[in-house]
């Protein structure tokens, strides 16, 4: 088990003499920029020329220049735009990150897959919100926290650990509870997590149940509200009490279909193929391709997911019924 660290764990002295270059302004990007400025660290905004979230940087009281020239006055250099640009801009501001500095991540992609290859003099960390950013920002407003990741990749200065400590508590996560990892074993399981259970699992999972009883000739609207409205009621208890309290909420007839029927429905294979093509890389070649070739499967398959049935018929019933609280 993970080592996990809270307030009392860190100390933000570490890290408070340092200038941080925060490059990017978006989900996590506004976030970490705003909490780390109000724990009293001196933050600089990196943002290219024509930059759509610079206005909102400069009216947050942020000093905002190039990603170059704040990787340059920085310390820390902290990559919070989106992971595919993240190598092309890396070769942007390589000449501004000195020995001593560090370059910090969110998501171990770039680093774990070697898109992006550092100088050994820096520390290279990653400290990762296991949160949207708007939550890290709510939650930071009022004194409270959530809940992040910790992993120190390459320690040139003997306390890159203890310095990520104390940047993970300027933004509010050991508040809430830092976990230790590895980039290796953030990347491969956000990955498979994301790939086989939360975005793509899930979702062909909602399609096939869907499918199933339209095709079957049930109506649209039932098979919807079966098979993708009540996946939040359910999602929701398995969130506060695990299986066993979803399962103690529905009907023993409900539990009992469930522990004789659920288990047919998933093919384990795939799943272990899934993780073989993450850990091997095969995926993030695959994808690092898929970038270079303009997207071309990606939107493909968006357009299909888009053109589903399914969209329709919520789109639809999202309208005329307003159901949560
Ligand atoms: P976003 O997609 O929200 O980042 C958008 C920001 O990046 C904008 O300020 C945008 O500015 C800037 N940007 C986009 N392209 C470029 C470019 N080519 N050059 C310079 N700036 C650019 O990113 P996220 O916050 O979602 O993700 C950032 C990192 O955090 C990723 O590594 C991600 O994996 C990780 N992460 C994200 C989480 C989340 O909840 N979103 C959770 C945990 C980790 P512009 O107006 O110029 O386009
Ligand atoms: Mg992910
Ligand atoms: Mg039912």
């Amino acid at each position: 088990t993970s080592p996990v660290y809270y307030d009392e764990d860190a100390n933000i002295e570490a890290i408070k003499n340092e200038t941080v270059a925060i490059l990017g302004y978006g989900s996590q990007g506004h976030a970490q920029a705003q909490n780390l400025a109000d724990s009293g660290i001196d933050v600089i905004v990196g943002l290219r020329e024509n930059s759509s979230s610079r206005k909102e940087a400069e009216t947050d009281g942020l000093r905002v220049t190039t990603p170059a020239d704040a990787a340059a006055a920085a310390d820390r250099i902290v990559m919070l735009i989106p992971d595919t640009v993240q190598p092309s801009v890396y070769d942007d501001i390589k000449a501004g990150i000195e020995g001593g500095n560090t370059l910090q991540f969110a998501h171990g992609f770039n680093i774990h897959y070697r898109q992006i290859e550092p100088q050994e003099n820096v520390d290279v960390t990653m400290v990762a919100p296991k949160t949207p950013g708007h939550l890290l920002r709510r939650t930071y407003k009022r004194d409270e926290g959530t809940p992040g990741l910790l992993a120190v990749y390459q320690d040139a200065s003997n306390k890159a650990h203890e310095k990520a400590l104390a940047y993970a508590k300027a933004i509010g996560c050991t508040r809430a509870g830092v976990i230790e990892t590895t980039f290796r074993e953030e990347t491969e399981t956000d990955l498979f997590g994301e790939q086989a259970v939360l975005c793509g699992g899930v979702t062909e999972l909602v399609n096939a149940g869907f499918e199933t009883l339209v095709d079957a000739g049930y109506s649209p609207e039932m098979a919807y509200f079966e098979c993708l409205n009540e996946l939040k009621l359910i999602v929701d208890l398995m969130y506060e009490g695990g299986h066993m309290e979803m399962l103690n909420s529905v009907s023993d007839t409900a539990e009992y279909g469930a522990l004789t029927r659920g288990e047919e429905v998933i093919n384990r294979d795939a799943m272990q193929r899934i993780l073989d093509e993450v850990q091997t890389g095969e995926f993030a070649r695959e994808w690092v391709t898929e970038n270079q070739a303009d997207r071309s499967v990606y939107n493909q398959r968006r357009q299909t997911a888009q053109n589903h049935q399914i969209e329709d018929v919520g789109k639809r019933l999202r309208e005329l019924f307003v159901w949560d609280e």
